[in-house]
């Protein structure tokens, strides 16, 4: 472990030249304050070969370790409980399970015994091996459970050479490391981390999600930082643009000190909004609702003021699992749970979204997979997945309100066929007795641009829309969403994605059929004047982004964003809809300026 640094107070006056990096935002808030550079220890893992009384005492050397690393999760757990509740547990849990794992256990004592080696290499064999499988997936969020295993190996070997699980760490630091783990993040937050920000991890890592529930700002995805941060190093953390400051200057750090508190406010202020209406100045109401991956996020449904669930991406709750044949039973009661949580708000499930860059339950590696097999076109052509998923759905529509979306779909022959073996579906389960909800509303994902063009059709075919910006830019504008040489082009407020999603509102419309919209662009606050305006019903968004649409829904007038989306819709390009924004923002926003700063300077 590196040596403690010297504290650096923030007002310091750096004498090293400023510069920054930016990552992703994962967990909102501004932490200033000295780097404390987070290096794991490496664990030193020989090869030793044992004499006969080594070999003969190794099973219980492994036991005690074993013991041992349960006694800590179990406090861990215990921690996270306490501070978070049961859902965010979860994860603990399932470290916890590994120990113990039938594959595992019996493979290290098997390798002790026929190689005549020490546990901890064992260990490392038979534990590296599960772990290149997971790193080694196509899917984004297997690849990040891989730390999970690692961080359950490393666990026990420490405590094979009886070394101490976690090194000190300074109060009050922004933790500056490679990577964490969830275990990790829990434990640095109980000691007063001010933030923290990594070289690698995404945003549906655990720990992401972790550091949003505990209110740690954190900023992922800053390639090779940690090569450049030394300890005790200023720094500025900004969470909500995804920002990395190094040795700030004297104006920066006036800057963000101000910034600080602004944010301060803002979040006290929004706190006290939960309870309120999501209505704007005369009283016209918009829906409010979560989108939510991991059962981690259920109990922040009510923290942030959720009205329900407006998109639950099921693919990312059953990757969790590893595999994608989940059977119906363990579906239905993951998605019981979620209903009852939502309760009385509604559900709204989407069909397995797989292919792009989520898993697919096949092999072959596709050249263009956004335009390949993906999502309805996938679960089409798989009845074996799709109808276990449609059964455990059906079955939980009993316990409260529930929707089903369908996502990527291109052409009305999709809702079709899909429409015809769900009606199949419930006529079995019927038959068979099952207590079911026969008339869950079929909704769909806009999010390709055939589908905006021909909204009217689809709209007299269909019970809801539900525009997906991510991929309606992404696709209107041909740029991939997630590739960093073109995320300038990325733009989500662009005029021709504007013209798609007013297309898609008029048509739901003049259908008296329900709009809302579960892209990132619900949460930019820029555009939700625009939306809201355009007559979109209801935003979805990941609940910590809640109080902040809903502050600024109840700052508008229906009359006045109604005027400005209609001369936003005239306007050709980006720069002239930035003046027009400007303008509005100014005028009605004034005070809420930190998130909407976020895509400047
Ligand atoms: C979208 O495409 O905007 C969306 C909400 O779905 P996802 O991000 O899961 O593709
Ligand atoms: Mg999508």
């Amino acid at each position: 472990m590196s040596e403690i640094p010297a504290r650096i107070p923030a007002v310091e006056l750096p004498e090293e030249e400023e510069w920054s990096a930016d990552g992703v935002g994962v967990s909102p808030g501004i932490a200033i304050g000295p780097a404390y550079l987070y290096a794991r220890i490496s664990l030193d893992i020989r090869k030793r070969e044992l004499s006969d009384e080594e070999l003969a005492a190794e099973p219980k050397r492994f036991e005690d370790a074993i013991l041992r690393a349960e006694r800590d999760l179990k406090k861990i757990i215990d921690v996270t409980r306490d501070k978070l509740g049961e859902e965010s547990a979860v994860i603990f849990e399932a470290q916890l399970l590994m120990l113990r794992d039938v594959e595992m256990y019996p493979a290290v004592l098997r390798y002790v015994s026929r190689h005549r080696i020490n546990a901890g290499y064992a260990v490392h064999k038979v534990m590296s091996k599960q772990q290149l499988i997971l790193e080694t997936s196509e899917s984004e969020y297997l690849r990040e459970r891989a730390n999970d295993v690692q961080d359950v190996q490393d666990r026990i070997i420490r405590h094979l050479r009886r070394g101490r699980i976690l090194s000190s760490i300074d109060p009050e630091t922004i933790v500056i490391t490679e990577s964490l783990t969830a275990a990790d993040i829990v434990l640095f937050s109980r000691r007063g981390i001010l933030g923290c920000a990594t070289d690698y991890g995404g945003p549906t890592s655990h720990v992401s999600i972790m550091a949003r529930a505990l209110s740690v700002p954190s900023v992922v995805g800053l390639p090779a930082v940690t090569n450049r941060i030394e300890n005790g190093n200023s720094i500025i953390l900004d969470g909500i643009r995804g920002r990395l400051i190094v040795n700030p200057g004297k104006e920066t750090l006036k800057k963000y000190i101000s910034r600080q508190a602004r944010y301060r406010r803002l979040i006290h202020e929004e706190k006290k909004l939960v309870s309120l209406p999501t209505q704007t100045l005369d009283g016209h109401r918009v829906g409010l609702e979560a989108n939510l991956e991991l059962r981690e996020e259920i109990s922040q449904l009510k923290e942030y003021g959720a009205e329900g669930i407006g998109l639950f991406r099921t693919e990312i709750l059953l990757l969790m699992e590893g595999r994608i044949s989940v059977s119906e039973d363990e579906q239905f009661v993951v998605y019981e749970k979620v209903v009852a949580a939502a309760a009385p708000g509604c559900t709204t499930f989407r069909i397995l979204d797989l292919g792009g860059d989520k898993l697919l339950p096949m092999s072959h590696r596709e050249r263009n997979p956004f335009l390949g097999w993906r999502g309805i076109r996938v679960m089409l052509d798989r009845p074996e997945i799709l109808v276990p998923q449609l059964r455990a759905i059906l079955r939980a529509s009993v316990t409260g309100t529930t929707r089903i979306l369908l996502p990527m779909i291109t052409d009305l022959k999709e809702v079709r066929q899909f429409r015809s073996i769900m009606e199949d579906t419930i006529s079995k389960m019927v038959e068979e007795g099952i207590e079911i909800n026969t008339a869950v509303p079929l909704g769909i994902m806009v999010e390709v641009p055939s589908v905006a063009l021909l909204a009217e059709q689809f709209a007299k075919e269909v019970d809801f829309f539900s525009i997906g910006t991510n991929d309606l830019t992404q696709y209107v504008l041909a740029v991939d969403r997630g590739n960093d040489l073109v995320a300038n082009i990325y733009k989500d407020l662009h005029p021709a994605v504007l013209r798609l999603i007013h297309l898609t509102i008029v048509a739901a419309k003049a259908a008296g059929i329900p709009v809302g919209l579960c892209g990132e662009l619900a949460t930019n606050l820029r555009a939700v004047p625009i939306l809201v305006g355009l007559g979109i019903d209801t935003l979805s968004a990941s609940p910590v982004y809640l109080p902040s649409i809903k502050r600024i829904i109840r700052v508008m007038n229906l009359k006045n964003v109604e005027k400005l989306a209609r001369r936003v819709l005239l306007c050709n390009d980006t720069d002239q809809m930035d003046t027009l924004l400007d303008a509005w923002m100014d005028e009605y926003a004034v005070g809420m300026s930190l998130f909407i700063e976020r895509d400047t300077d």
